[in-house]
């Protein structure tokens, strides 16, 4: 069965009385060239198991399924499951589940899914909406996932793997930066999905770090400073930071100048390292 055939989708889904959801982002591949490649860039093994993340009709499901152990395809469209256990037939080594990505209990679905499995990854087109919340709930979860191939909007994949102190960065990047390595991996066209959404998107990959790249004194307090630090990105990190955590700016100014920082610096201006002594003293104050 030809899934990424624009006639044998069409054939499949009419006849499960399957139409797109654009909620729930449903923009399914039909190119045949890219799902090998992110099964490929995962580096996965009999003895990996992977997650995907809502598998749709099961194209990039059916590649995963041939390069690792074992494949749990979560997915919340409780229309697909029959259609995937019709394209699906032949690989006994994936589960589909039933549910919604953000509200399952990952560690209770990584125990019961990946018992025997010595590595964990997770790999997905992911559904754009939540692409955010997703990566930030895996990479919180202090699951042992040591590598995520995932596709995303192309912006998105600026944003990810920007590095602190650049121009595309944001609060989710220094998550990023923290957990993983990022890279972006290949870009794909808008034309390689069906139905073709406004944007095109990238491939990236996150491979989780053994040790976080700098020392802070509290991992919590942290983020709430990066997130308070980017919340305003027109205003000045001195205002964005007063703002957030009430911290007043003549305290701050203060403490930017034994920093080397400018007073009027701003959020993306700080690199990783900078961000983290930044925390640690503010966290030092506050104590
Ligand atoms: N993997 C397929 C492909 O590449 O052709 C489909 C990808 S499509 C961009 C996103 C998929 O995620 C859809 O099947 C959608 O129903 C599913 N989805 C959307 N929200 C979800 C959620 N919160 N949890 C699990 N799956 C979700």
């Amino acid at each position: 069965m030809d899934l990424y055939d624009y006639n044998t989708i069409k054939r499949i889904l009419t006849r499960h009385g399957f139409t797109f959801s654009k909620a729930l982002g449903q923009n399914f591949l039909i190119d045949p060239s890219v799902c090998p490649r992110m099964a490929a860039a995962l580096e996965a093994d009999d003895r990996t198991g992977v997650l995907e993340i809502g598998p749709g009709i099961g194209v990039l499901t059916k590649e995963l399924s041939a390069v690792c152990g074992r494949v749990a395809a979560v997915e919340l469209d409780r229309r697909l499951p029959d259609v995937l256990a019709e394209t699906l037939a032949d690989c006994p080594n994936v589960q589909v589940v039933s549910g919604d990505v953000l509200q399952m209990d990952l560690q209770a679905l990584f125990a019961d899914q990946f018992a025997g499995c010595d590595r964990l990854q997770v790999c997905a087109n992911l559904p754009y909406y939540i692409t955010t919340p997703v990566l930030m709930r895996l990479l919180e979860s202090e699951l042992p996932i040591e590598r995520l191939v995932v596709m995303v909007q192309l912006e998105a994949a600026k944003r990810l793997c920007a590095p602190l102190g650049t121009r595309d960065c944001g609060a989710v990047s220094a998550a990023v930066e923290y957990y993983t390595q990022a890279e972006i991996l290949f870009e794909v066209g808008r034309e390689s999905f069906y139905p073709s959404p406004n944007v095109n998107s990238a491939v990236i990959a996150l491979t989780r770090r053994q040790q976080p790249p700098v020392q802070v004194t509290d991992e919590g307090y942290f983020f709430r400073v990066v997130k308070g630090a980017f919340l305003q990105r027109r205003k000045t990190l001195a205002n964005s930071l007063n703002a957030a955590l009430g911290v007043p700016k003549a305290e701050l100014t203060a403490l930017f100048q034994s920093l080397g920082l400018s007073a009027t610096v701003r959020a993306e201006q700080l690199t990783m390292p900078q961000m983290a002594a930044l925390a640690n003293a503010l966290y030092e104050k506050k104590a």
